[in-house]
């Protein structure tokens, strides 16, 4: 098998070392900001320069989209061995990759690029709520400024995000959702049940999959990811941040990697979103899939790690990070025999979290 490079020093790279050491499988991974490579899942740090490190591997794949402005970026989107590499050229500036579903006539939220200053008032008059989105580096909603309708736009700074941000029609959406799915290079795909997405000041707290009542929704769901993986060629696996708007799908944005609202995929199915983006890239052809019963993903962020999860129905995984507000430092799997059964788990949890979570379940917690 080839030994696959995954770039980025993150959890989402340890994740996918651990699912290949599962299978005698080998994946290293490289930290750009420190400049060294981790062997597998040890920590033991190499010191080398990415051209070097690059070099080494036939199959290079990554974590994340952006990464620090050294040419990196530039070479992974050249190199044939990087299975991302379209993907990378296309999705990190919002404009490409609001584009890109433009040309293939995806539904998105309706946008406007934030060129002038003069732009975001017009985008007001023309869309009434907005969310002014930076065109690079925002995730967990940093970057991202949500004026509804009637709304002060005087908190964006839109002197400094001029040339540098698009403007989005705030959507009233029933729900977020999100699909994650795999293609290998010849062409095969899989997918997971689509998966519903409960945010709070714009960071995951809660997902639950399969999400009920979209079985109608699953076929659409799969083909926008289908063709966005054809259109950048990609192989791995790739996650679609959805809005539902009377009855249909509206692309928020794409994740071309394993994605937060894939993590429930570790006990909710036989084989996890990390286990499928190697298999995608070490040639293990692609097999069927077995979801277990409901299943909710609760993020753990800004909380340092407290022995009482323990005595909680579920999984805790811990990513070993120190510990700051609003940064995810773990999750926790849940999964029952019934969404009443969730309920129950869920609640217990309510009560060994931070402020933030019993929002959710509070105002949420129909699980619909
Ligand atoms: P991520 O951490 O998922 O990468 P991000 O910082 O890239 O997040 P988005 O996913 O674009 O940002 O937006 C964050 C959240 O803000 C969304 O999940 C949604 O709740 C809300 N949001 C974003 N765009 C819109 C929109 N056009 N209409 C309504 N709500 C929106
Ligand atoms: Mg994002
Ligand atoms: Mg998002």
């Amino acid at each position: 098998m080839n030994r696959v490079l995954v770039l980025g020093g993150g959890q989402l790279g340890l994740m996918m070392a651990e699912a290949a050491a599962r299978l005698g499988l080998v994946v290293d991974r490289y930290d750009p900001e420190r400049a060294v490579l981790l062997p597998g899942t040890s920590d033991l740090a190499v010191p080398i320069t990415w051209e070097e490190c690059l070099e080494r591997y036939p199959v290079i794949t990554v974590e994340r989209e952006a990464f620090p402005d050294t040419g990196l970026s530039a070479r992974l989107a050249a190199s044939d061995r990087c299975v991302a590499r379209g993907a990378l050229a296309t999705i990190p500036d919002r404009f490409d990759q609001k584009s890109m579903l433009d040309r293939l006539g995806i539904p998105t939220a309706p946008w406007r690029l934030l060129d002038r200053v003069e732009d975001l008032a017009a985008a007001v008059g023309e869309f009434g709520g907005v969310v002014v989105k930076a065109r690079s580096g925002g995730y967990d909603g940093r970057g991202t400024w949500i004026i509804g309708e009637g709304g002060d736009t005087g908190a964006v700074p839109a002197e400094e995000l001029a040339g540098r941000a698009i403007v989005e029609k705030k959507i009233p959406f029933r729900r977020e959702l999100s699909i994650v799915g795999a293609r290998n290079p010849a062409g095969e795909t899989l997918f997971y049940p689509l998966t519903r997405n409960w945010h709070v000041d714009g960071i995951l707290r809660l997902s639950l999959a399969p999400a009920v009542a979209s079985a109608a929704l699953q076929p659409q769901a799969e083909d926008i990811l289908r063709r966005i993986m054809e259109e950048l060629d990609y192989a791995g696996v790739m996650a679609v941040e959805f809005f539902e708007q009377d009855g249909e799908l509206l692309v928020n944005e794409i994740a071309p990697r394993v994605h937060n609202s894939g993590h429930w995929t570790h006990e909710g199915a036989d084989w996890s979103q990390f286990d499928l983006h190697v298999h995608a890239l070490a040639g293990v052809p692609l097999h069927s899939l077995n979801v277990h019963g409901p299943t909710a993903m609760v993020n753990l962020i800004g909380t340092p790690f407290d022995q009482a999860w323990l005595q909680h129905p579920g999984v805790v995984h811990w990513y070993g990070k120190s510990v700051r507000p609003g940064r995810k430092v773990g999750h926790a799997n849940l999964t029952a025999d019934s969404l009443d059964g969730l309920r129950q788990g869920l609640r217990a949890w309510a009560d060994v979290l931070p402020e933030g979570f019993e929002k959710v379940l509070d105002s949420e917690l129909s699980l619909g």
